[in-house]
């Protein structure tokens, strides 16, 4: 298997792998041999894959179709593919044409490579001023299952899975007193103890409730922020980036002008964040491509996106009983043309903690390149009827990847370095099918 993985990768010939394969493969066990940083992470995800799409003999589902045929040339051509031929592509009878394109265009940036990380979701309370309709995590301050964690609390948590992940990810709901002072506290105790966990923390919305809390404008507070530790946004809260649909499902959250305001001013003081889309709530396909063009505007301004992470909506115990709902080949069409029109996001993530494993396993063959990580401990999702595991090591996410046929990556936060992730027990994987890796 090892060789396999190894000869899967050197079918394409990622750049960043510099030892000589052959050398690779027979160590399987110094895995420093798989690692190199990158000072720029985009700078492999963004650079000459229009060049190698070009060189790739596109699938028969894609070659007879003239829609995803012309997409693809208009792709290579470096055209940007439009809100009114996304909704086409999107609702295409072919979904195995459209899977087929979606990975495609993966595949010349990432080739059989999918990553993930070792971290921890930490929510840092469930007290929320507000009352999003699709939210099945918020209480009201006096509920009797709130919470709201010190810092020392909040540290606690994290103590068991200290020597063993890279990142905690901490959001949590708009607390009525807390001020930008209780979060810098916050991360400046857990840097203390923990120096080299990355901290992906806080939703626009939560910036812009501190900002308002604490008498401030948006920038000083990610400056003061980032000062005491903050190291990225995980994006989470953009639901549909428009207006009147934001009305009907989160009134009161920030415009969707304000959410992309805020990435842009945290990516122009240089803490990379990703962005998110809700749905399967009330919006139509167009409003979902309007979304799409709308993150793809701001990622040209201000550049600093890491990833786009998009989940539908789960319903249980929410207020929205006129939502649609998403069906798997909804989600499925919903990944493959995320991974079309961004052409300036590198990565596509496929969120286990909402989809599941199994659409999961799906999505990243069909233009996700990201499973993200062990997590650990999730709330916001669970709530709302996600029955996924929380509990995988490495070593499952790993095999996850591998019976679906491609490389599993582990990679830091930020994508700046990766290694190939070859220290697993694979007594029990299945057999690979043959010509898929
Ligand atoms: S989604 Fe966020 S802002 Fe909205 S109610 Fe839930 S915790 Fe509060």
């Amino acid at each position: 298997m090892i060789d396999d993985t190894m000869r899967a990768i050197d079918s394409f010939q990622l750049l960043y792998i510099t030892m000589p394969l052959s050398n690779v493969g027979s160590n399987p066990i110094d895995r420093s041999f798989h690692r190199k940083s990158m000072s720029d992470s985009q700078s492999y995800a963004n650079s000459g894959w229009r060049l190698r799409l070009s060189k790739m003999v596109p699938p028969f589902a894609v070659q007879r179709d003239s829609l995803l045929s012309g997409t693809l040339r208009r792709a290579i051509a470096g055209h940007r593919i439009t809100v009114e031929e996304g909704v086409l592509l999107h609702n295409h009878n072919s979904l195995a044409g459209l899977c087929a394109l979606a990975d495609m265009i993966k595949r010349s940036r990432f080739g059989n490579h999918v990553f993930f990380n070792d971290n921890l979701h930490v929510n840092t309370t469930n007290i929320c001023t507000l009352a999003c309709r699709f939210c099945a995590f918020r209480k009201g301050l006096r509920h009797i299952e709130s919470y709201a964690l010190s810092p020392e609390e909040f540290v606690s948590r994290i103590e068991p899975y200290g020597n063993s992940i890279d990142e905690v990810h901490a959001v949590g709901g708009l607390h009525p007193q807390w001020t930008v002072e209780h979060y810098a506290n916050l991360f400046r105790s857990i840097k203390a103890r923990f120096p080299e966990i990355h901290i992906k923390a806080l939703t626009s919305v939560e910036i812009k409730h501190i900002s308002k809390r604490s008498g401030l404008p948006i920038r000083k507070i990610l400056e003061l922020l980032k000062d005491a530790g903050l190291d990225s946004l995980p994006g989470g809260g953009a639901e549909i980036l428009v207006d009147s649909v934001r009305d009907r499902i989160c009134r009161g959250k920030e415009l969707s002008k304000e959410y992309l305001e805020i990435h842009g001013t945290a990516h122009s003081l240089g803490i990379p964040t990703n962005c998110t889309m809700l749905f399967g709530t009330i919006e139509t396909v167009e409003e979902r491509m309007i979304h799409l063009d709308r993150l793809r505007v701001q990622q040209d301004r201000s550049g600093g996106f890491q990833c786009f992470v998009p989940y539908p909506y789960l319903p249980d115990k929410t207020r929205l009983p006129e939502a649609q709902l998403a069906s798997v080949n909804e989600i499925i069409r919903v990944i493959a043309t995320s991974r079309i029109l961004l052409d300036n996001i590198p990565h596509i993530k496929a969120y286990r903690m909402n989809i599941g494993d199994l659409v999961a396993s799906i999505a990243i063959n069909s233009g996700a390149d990201d499973i993200d990580g062990t997590v650990g401990h999730e709330e916001i999702m669970h709530e709302a009827g996600s029955t996924t595991r929380l509990d995988n090591s490495r070593e499952e996410l790993a095999r996850l990847v591998i019976s679906s046929g491609l490389v599993p990556i582990k990679r830091n936060s930020t994508y700046t370095s990766v290694e190939v992730f070859d220290g697993m027990d694979r007594t029990n994987l299945p057999l690979p099918i043959a010509g898929q890796v």
